[in-house]
């Protein structure tokens, strides 16, 4: 089989660490495997170099304006070209580290190892630095260094635009690159090795009670993604979908068989709810007294989206005298932005209209394939809510997921009783989730 191997931040995290990722390695190279290796950064070392960026700035900043305007928000967010290209350039060196140290630890453990970085696999993105898409992934230098009988070690997260400069993919990115290399060279399965057995109903650092899933289907692990749950970077997942890979989320602590993304249940029926997810990075924006006439909300969301703000649950309630409140989601980082750019809109009756924003709020989403065919999951929801005197802000509902807004402080409460109310708790209770 060829396989491709990803080892996370805490799978590298120590050199003692690298050592075992080298040893499983090489135990699957002597069953007869071909094996290509992608890593990420130790553990800690990306933030470590970001933090260095934000620093840097920081002290420019005190020295202009007497003070510093607290952190850049770097790989996730928008800057200056040049600061984000040189960014890039930083923070792609923590998947070099790791790389070479993987291929070197192979080799004192008596194997064959090469590492190579973005440009020497031909990993090409667009020149979104920070956040850059893979256009192209040449495999004919892995396919040569497979041949030769070498494990190929391979830098995740980094890229080359089509000038030659080094991109990322975006925080988690080392996931996209696994995905990509393994669909490029025809790779029988993608191994995830994390610190956690597989994917849980809910993340396990918030809920000790979740539980490990078999298998997940694409678009369910679609949603959770991008709902909050960080076990996989989303795009990912969509390689994953689109080119049909092979995924198998585990553990590199243990040889536990951990969980596998499919495009669709093999061994069981579809779970109505197959698991929770937390966003805690989000924040409402509400416009009171909206005049109720065409062209408000597109004004609204057009200086919203010119400005790359994405907006995520939108409401709008019914009119009374001719006026209506407008309630919307940003990401927390977005929130003074987007507030601004409304401050600054020529809207009709301006002045009656206010601006209230709360970032004090977190979206829990309740997802699964069995939605489809199964009704009252947003009561239940409601009803489970309720018990616990949780009030919801707002809600947003596709045909396999419930999203809730809920005060911030309550987000951990709601998740775990939601996590319990749909039988997803640890033990005898959990097949209650199963559509009969
Ligand atoms: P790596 O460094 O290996 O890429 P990550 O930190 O990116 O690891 O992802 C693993 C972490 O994702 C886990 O430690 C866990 O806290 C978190 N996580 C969030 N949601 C889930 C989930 N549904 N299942 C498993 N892990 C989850
Ligand atoms: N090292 C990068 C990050 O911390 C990429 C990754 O770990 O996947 O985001
Ligand atoms: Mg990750």
């Amino acid at each position: 089989m060829l396989i491709v191997q990803k080892f996370g931040g805490s799978s590298v995290g120590t050199l003692e660490r690298i050592r075992a990722c080298a040893q499983r390695c090489l135990d699957a190279q002597r069953q007869g495997n071909d094996l290509v290796v992608v890593v990420s950064a130790m553990a800690g070392e990306t933030n470590r170099l970001i933090k260095l960026a934000n620093r840097l700035r920081a002290l420019g900043r005190a020295e202009e304006e007497g003070e510093g305007k607290g952190p850049y928000v770097a790989v996730d967010g928008a800057g200056d070209p040049v600061h984000e290209r040189e960014l890039d350039q930083l923070v792609s060196t923590g998947e070099n580290v790791s790389a070479a140290l993987l291929a070197m630890a192979i080799h004192d453990l008596g194997g064959e190892a090469i590492s190579l970085v973005g440009h020497q696999i031909g990993m090409i993105t667009d020149r979104t630095y920070t956040n850059a898409r893979i256009k192209e992934l040449r495999g004919d230098r892995i396919r040569r260094e497979i041949e030769a009988g070498k494990i190929v070690v391979c830098a995740g997260f980094q890229g080359l635009d089509a000038d030659g400069n080094i991109t990322t993919l975006g925080r988690g990115g080392s996931d996209t690159s696994a995905v990509a290399l393994a669909a490029a060279i025809g790779a029988d399965v993608c191994e995830i090795y994390t610190d956690v057995d597989g994917v849980y109903t809910t993340d396990p650092r918030i809920e000790p009670k979740a539980r490990k899933i078999a298998e997940i289907t694409c678009e369910e692990m679609l949603e959770l993604a991008s709902l909050g749950a960080k076990v996989l970077q989303i795009r990912s997942v969509a390689f994953a979908m689109k080119y049909g890979v092979a995924v198998h989320v585990r553990s590199s602590l243990n040889n536990n068989e951990g969980t596998w993304i499919v495009s669709e249940y093999r061994s069981m029926e579809a779970p109505v709810v197959v698991g929770l997810a937390l966003d805690r990075n989000e924040a409402k924006v509400t416009l009171t007294n909206v005049p109720d006439v065409p062209g408000v909300a597109a004004m609204v969301f057009n200086r919203l989206a010119e400005a790359g703000v994405v907006v995520d649950m939108i409401i709008q309630n019914a009119s009374r005298d001719g006026t209506t409140d407008l309630t919307f989601t940003v990401p927390e980082n977005d929130l003074e932005r987007s507030v601004k750019e409304l401050e600054s809109l020529d809207l009709p009756r301006r002045e009656a209209l206010t601006i209230v924003s709360d970032p004090e709020i977190c979206k829990i989403s309740i997802v699964g394939v069995g939605m489809r065919s199964h009704s009252g999951v947003a009561a239940k929801a409601f009803q489970i809510l309720a018990a616990e005197g949780i009030n919801i802000h707002m809600v947003s509902t596709s045909e396999i997921k419930v999203s809730v807004v809920v005060q911030e402080r309550y987000g951990e409460l709601a998740l775990r009783a939601l996590h319990a109310g749909f039988g997803l708790d640890e033990g005898p209770s959990a097949e209650t989730s199963k559509a009969s």
